[in-house]
């Protein structure tokens, strides 16, 4: 019955990996910012999404989902999902408070390949229940499969700051306390909270313990620990388990550029942490895959075929 301590997961699915598109580079200084960076240029999208796979192969993944990184940059990704629909899913960044981001947002999801708009509030500086933000809820609950990533806590991202480019984010705005009301309003929406809400840790157990539809994402190395004295990967996992269960953690690496690829290092940690308290194969095979395929069934199952 028990599998070998460091045997894989059945499947290995990433919740959490970022789709830097030409579009995406363009906005924070195209092919200067590539140089400074010294990433490969991601050329088209399939040619990116080609490239994701083939990095999905090597590392033995099953899936992934690939976030457009910026608004505005959602038909990038869905050009990926539309060429490999069976490894990949799309999720998108939406920014409520641009005009017409709901129209937008509905627009993108007609597709089918889409399935999660992304949520940074912090980022773009507004409450995730304010009426804005509901608006995009509403879109999420009129298309049934349609989740909700909503990123909360800490706030920085690493291309940015690379770039010595300025973050004037917010991080009053990312209090997972701001989606208790919503979450309850919109029971049949998944919504994502991710890094288990990147050191607001109580306040997302606290959510999550009170609304069934929210789930973490595991990714990243989760450096959020630091801000709590003496907290380890493997007592995230255990209390996290132990209010929300099995059933609700996803399992994710928040891989991004080439050539780094796939960050399997994270996937090591996080494998080593929930041994390290003694979680099952079973609940491991649902952490790092089995939850994915429930929230995000296989294009084919989606379609009912
Ligand atoms: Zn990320």
């Amino acid at each position: 019955m028990c599998r070998k301590l460091g045997a894989m997961p059945a499947a290995i699915n990433d919740v959490h990996c970022h789709f830097f598109s030409t579009p995406f580079f363009a906005a924070l200084g195209g092919d200067a910012a590539l140089a400074t960076l010294g990433w490969e240029a991601p050329g088209t999208a399939d040619a990116l999404a080609d490239r994701w796979v083939a990095e999905l192969d090597r590392q033995q993944v099953s899936r992934a989902a690939l976030i457009a990184s910026v608004p505005g940059d959602a038909a990038s990704v869905a050009a990926a999902v539309d060429r490999h629909p069976g490894r990949l899913v799309g999720f998108f960044m939406v920014d409520p408070t641009a005009p017409d981001a709901a129209a937008h947002a509905a627009t993108a999801l007609e597709g089918g390949g889409l399935r999660a708009m992304c949520l940074f509030p912090a980022m773009h500086r507004y409450h995730v229940h304010d009426e804005r933000a509901r608006a995009l809820f509403d879109v999420a609950a009129s298309k049934p499969g349609t989740a909700v990533f909503v990123h909360c806590g800490v706030l920085s991202v690493g291309v940015r700051k690379k770039l010595g480019l300025p973050s004037p984010f917010d991080i009053r705005f990312g209090n997972p306390l701001d989606l208790h009301a919503v979450a309850l309003n919109y029971p049949q929406v998944p919504i994502i909270v991710p890094h288990f809400g990147a050191g607001l840790f109580r306040e997302a157990l606290m959510v999550g313990d009170l609304c069934p539809n929210v789930l973490f994402d595991t990714s990243s190395s989760n450096s959020w620990i630091k801000y709590h004295p003496g907290l380890t990967l493997g007592a995230v996992f255990r209390q996290a388990l132990a209010v929300v269960g099995p059933g609700r953690l996803l399992f994710g690496s928040d891989s991004s550029f080439f050539p780094r690829g796939w960050v399997k290092d994270v996937y090591e940690q996080q494998s080593a942490a929930l041994e390290a308290i003694g979680a099952s194969a079973e609940v491991r095979d649902r952490i790092f895959g089995g939850n994915f395929n429930r929230v995000f069934p296989a294009a084919d199952q989606h379609k009912g075929h």
